[in-house]
């Protein structure tokens, strides 16, 4: 029996480890990351429609219809799979857009899988993985939500042992940093040393939470201390309150800082919002991400 309704849930990301490695012929960046889902979730509901494919989105800054990214991959599904039956996507946005958080990758990864549910059709070994590295750097990560190890452009992903269980607060002072421009800026940062990926992957074979949290790197910190002051000044009140410390998400501007305890991570959210004022986003969540629901 196919569902009729589905309603599921696209978690959010962020970075333990990202570097960027080179720029290819192609003008994409070679980067290697780690990436770690978080329980921070947009709500995607699907349903068979005649004919065609429509998605809304219940925010101004996420567009509807065709620059969707969700659209976008189900397009693509529905060509690759030969299928002429329609579907209705409502997005129910918890993430901020383009903040580093993989949000609409996310919502394209848990499109594309809901889409087959509904249809009834297990997609042939691969497909989802080809669609989504054609859709972006991010949204084959989604497929299967879980500390990962990512190459290439950041679609080549392969599973690592999960990181220990952390509580993150997550803040952003709301002004987006455009991925594009963040890149072109990494060409042009002085040479530096970066600490190497190795620390961070012993840390996570040993369940060591600790050194987990000694090991964390983001290169775009360097971009955002050159041009952002009010990110810095985010990195620099989590980093001044959390033991673990906080790390930039993807190319910004969200930062996450790491907590032992929802107790503490928390305390340090409801600091965050007194002291850095209305306009930031300020949000808790857990890297134990459960399963998507269906209804
Ligand atoms: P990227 O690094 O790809 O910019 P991000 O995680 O910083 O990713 P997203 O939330 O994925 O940011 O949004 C990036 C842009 O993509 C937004 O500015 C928005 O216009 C567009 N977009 C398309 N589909 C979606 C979607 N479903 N949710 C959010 N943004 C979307």
């Amino acid at each position: 029996m196919t569902p009729s309704v589905l309603r599921l849930l696209a978690p959010c990301k962020f970075n333990l480890y990202l570097d960027v490695l080179s720029r290819r012929p192609d003008g994409f960046h070679e980067v290697i990351t780690v990436m770690e889902p978080l329980d921070l979730a947009d709500v995607l509901v699907l349903e068979p429609a005649g004919a065609g494919i429509t998605v809304t989105a219940d925010r101004d800054d996420v567009p509807d219809g065709p620059g969707n990214l969700a659209y976008r991959g189900l397009e693509l599904l529905r060509r690759r799979l030969g299928v002429a039956a329609g579907i209705r996507v409502s997005i129910g946005k918890r993430i901020p857009a383009a903040a580093g958080l993989g949000g609409g990758s996310s919502d394209a990864a848990a499109a594309l899988a809901g889409a087959c549910r509904l249809w009834g059709l297990p997609p042939p070994p691969g497909l989802l993985e080809e669609i989504c590295a054609e859709l972006g750097s991010d949204p084959a990560f989604f497929l299967h939500p879980a500390t990962s190890l990512c190459r290439g452009r950041g679609e080549a992903v392969a599973p690592l042992p999960p990181a220990p269980p952390l509580q993150a607060v997550l803040v952003n002072p709301g002004a987006p940093l455009p991925t594009a421009w963040a890149y072109g800026e990494i060409d042009r940062l002085p040479p530096r040393r970066p600490p190497g990926v190795e620390p961070l992957l012993a840390a996570l074979e040993g369940g060591d939470l600790e050194a987990l949290a000694r090991s964390i790197y983001n290169v775009f910190e360097e971009v955002a201390r050159r041009h952002r002051p009010d990110v810095v000044e985010v990195i620099d009140f989590l980093r001044g309150r959390l033991e673990l410390g906080a790390v930039l998400a993807g190319s910004g501007a969200t930062v996450v800082g790491l907590a032992r305890s929802r107790e503490e991570a928390e305390a340090v959210g409801r600091e965050a919002r007194r002291a850095l004022g209305p306009s930031v986003f300020v949000a808790v969540a857990s890297n134990r991400v459960p399963p998507p629901v269906s209804g």
